[in-house]
């Protein structure tokens, strides 16, 4: 904090309205329209921000830079791709002649990319029909990895399947499966798919192996 002003909540807030500015505009009753991010995640967590949200905080990194590069000159547009009565909607993050770039943020740079991002990249390259991809992952500390791909049929049948299957499921009204993974310990619907009651009482270890009977009876 200098002078009166909270300058971190300033920041926070600033980072907040650009997540909020690139996040896709998604109309909760339009159950065939689906963006490829709410099918690369868990789809639970896609299903719950449409039909009962718990808002998640935007204070990443990678929000900013994303929605910064965006704005730029060589920013993604949106495009669409139509399945059946399906369309799978898609933000690339820069377009390059025949290349689709995304920039992720990390913690460490990856040793592999995650399967996420290349259903993502993937994704984008037959939305905008483009050949090649490129993921850049970034630290906050300045180091950087590239991985390159091209466009995979078997990988894009697979993000089809899943935007069926969420479209059915909204329709139907019923929650996905749960699937556990790494993203499950930073989303916000958490305490919905794993704690459904406090535990309140407490297991004695004497009980649990009849320790207490054996000692009465000595
Ligand atoms: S906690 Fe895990 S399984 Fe549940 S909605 Fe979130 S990501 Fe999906």
């Amino acid at each position: 904090m200098m002078g009166d002003r909270d300058y971190r909540q300033l920041i926070k807030n600033a980072i907040e309205s650009i997540g909020r500015d690139i996040e896709p505009k998604i109309d909760p009753k339009d159950n065939k329209t689906i963006h490829i991010h709410e099918v690369v995640r868990c789809l639970r967590r896609s299903y719950y921000d449409r039909t009962d949200p718990i808002d998640s905080q935007w204070t990443s990194f990678n929000n900013l830079m994303t929605g910064l590069l965006q704005k730029m000159e060589y920013g993604g547009k949106e495009g669409e791709f139509q399945i059946e009565d399906i369309i799978l909607k898609g933000k690339a993050d820069m377009i390059v002649d025949d290349a689709i770039i995304i920039f992720r943020s990390t913690l460490e740079v990856p040793e592999n990319p995650f399967s996420s991002d290349l259903l993502f990249l993937n994704a984008c390259m037959w939305i905008f029909k483009k050949v090649e991809g490129v993921i850049v992952y970034m630290t906050s500390d300045g180091k950087e990895s590239s991985f390159s791909l091209s466009k995979d049929n078997k990988m894009f049948e697979e993000v089809v399947r899943r935007v069926r299957v969420l479209k059915d499921l909204l329709v139907e009204q019923k929650v996905p499966i749960l699937e556990p993974s790494n993203e499950c310990s930073s989303c916000q619907y958490y305490e919905r798919c794993f704690i459904k009651q406090k535990i309140g009482k407490q297991i004695n270890i004497q009980d649990l192996f009849g320790l207490g009977k054996s000692s009465e009876k000595n």
